[in-house]
């Protein structure tokens, strides 16, 4: 394979030379490292010139120094350290419960508690937290979607009760998890295609599907009375969406469901992630985003000309000529989106270029 060829006869023999020549650029104030990747002229080595206007945040691959500051408006209320979680009263008897990366939700009825999701870094603490407010059993157990990071905790939480409540997810769901055979997310026993109401002692929650969003089966389910709506892994209130756009599998339809959740009426959203509950101020600034990025990438695909400023001889290899094609179009969307949103939304520097990879892809092939 070429990218060894740095560790070939000549490059050993040229050690010295390199020895020197860090020496040499460590006096002049360059780092070692640097001074090590602009030895690899090896075909497959980064090029020794980046990319014209190229972008300071750092790409795919590279190593940050130090991440962008989280915006005060991304922070959650802080967490009692003893505890490692808190709750959050959002209505009557909804509360949500998060260690500020994840969340997830229950409503305490007049039997019983409905728990939405169990999310494996919350396995200590649902327990815990539905006991700060009721001595009440879980009754019901409703799975957003069928990722093991949003409900991997079930199986072990269910080990614990002493009557098995009933699991409810979407049809699709069921599918997945009959598929995963994976004993920490046991198969739903009611499953729905399009709507299902959970009317259980004096509470009410509406489950809904709107297709594939984020993975088929991922539900919205609204607290009418308590005006609170839980969609899990789309809207992430004060942050930049998970890398890809939250590893969307239809883009089409995450924007599309981006559109629903901002067309609701509702006070609260649970989003599964982050520091805090949202809003729908929220949910429109990443709409607004969201709008920009699809902009941005749309006139970097325009404005850029393939196979410009490569080697010749690479012309002929049509998967070259498209990954140095993708990628300035992808550090032109970075450079459109930086100036206004770098400091609007939190981690911002973490995905954006994800964010402009797949923008620029779904445009192309969607
Ligand atoms: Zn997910």
């Amino acid at each position: 394979m070429n990218i060894l060829r740095p560790f070939s006869k000549p490059f050993l023999s040229s050690v010295g030379g390199l020895a020197l020549y860090c020496v040499t650029a460590l006096l002049l104030g360059f780092s070692a490292s640097a001074s090590a990747h602009q030895e690899c002229a090896a075909p497959g080595c980064a090029a020794s010139e980046p990319y014209h206007g190229m972008p300071a945040i750092a790409a795919i691959g590279a190593r940050t120094g130090k991440y962008m500051e989280i915006p005060e408006a991304a922070k959650g209320p802080s967490i009692d350290p003893a505890k490692g979680y808190r709750i959050q009263e959002l209505g009557r008897g909804l509360y949500m419960v998060t260690d500020n990366v994840y969340q997830a939700m229950f409503v305490v009825h007049e039997k019983g508690v409905v728990l939405a999701d169990a999310p494996p870094p919350l396995a200590g603490f649902i327990a815990k937290a539905i006991r700060e407010v009721t001595g009440k059993p879980i009754t019901h157990i409703i799975y957003s979607h069928a990722h093991v990071d949003h409900i991997g905790a079930a199986g072990q939480l269910l080990a614990t009760l002493p009557r098995r409540p009933v699991i409810i997810a979407h049809e699709e769901t069921q599918t997945i998890l009959a598929r995963a055979r994976d004993p920490k997310r046991p198969l739903p026993g009611v499953t729905f295609r399009d709507k299902y109401t959970l009317k259980v002692g004096g509470q009410r929650l509406d489950l809904s599907y709107h297709g594939n969003g984020h993975e088929p089966g991922n539900i919205f389910i609204l607290a009418p009375e308590q005006r609170t709506l839980m969609v899990v892994d789309v809207i992430f209130p004060g942050w930049m969406p998970w890398r890809r756009l939250a590893l969307a599998q239809d883009i089409p339809g995450y924007f599309k469901q981006v559109e629903k959740i901002k067309s609701m009426d509702f006070d609260w959203l649970v989003s599964g992630h982050v520091a805090r509950a949202g809003t729908k101020t929220d949910v429109a600034m990443q709409h607004e985003f969201l709008q920009d990025l699809k902009e941005a990438a749309g006139k970097a695909l325009q404005n850029t000309a393939l196979g410009e400023g490569m080697d010749a001889r690479d012309q002929s290899n049509p998967w070259a000529v498209f990954d140095n094609y993708i990628d300035r179009v992808a550090a032109q969307c970075v450079n459109a989106l930086t100036p206004k949103w770098a400091s609007r939304l939190a981690a911002f520097d973490v995905y954006i270029w994800d964010q402009c990879f797949t923008m620029e892809q779904s445009l192309r092939l969607d």
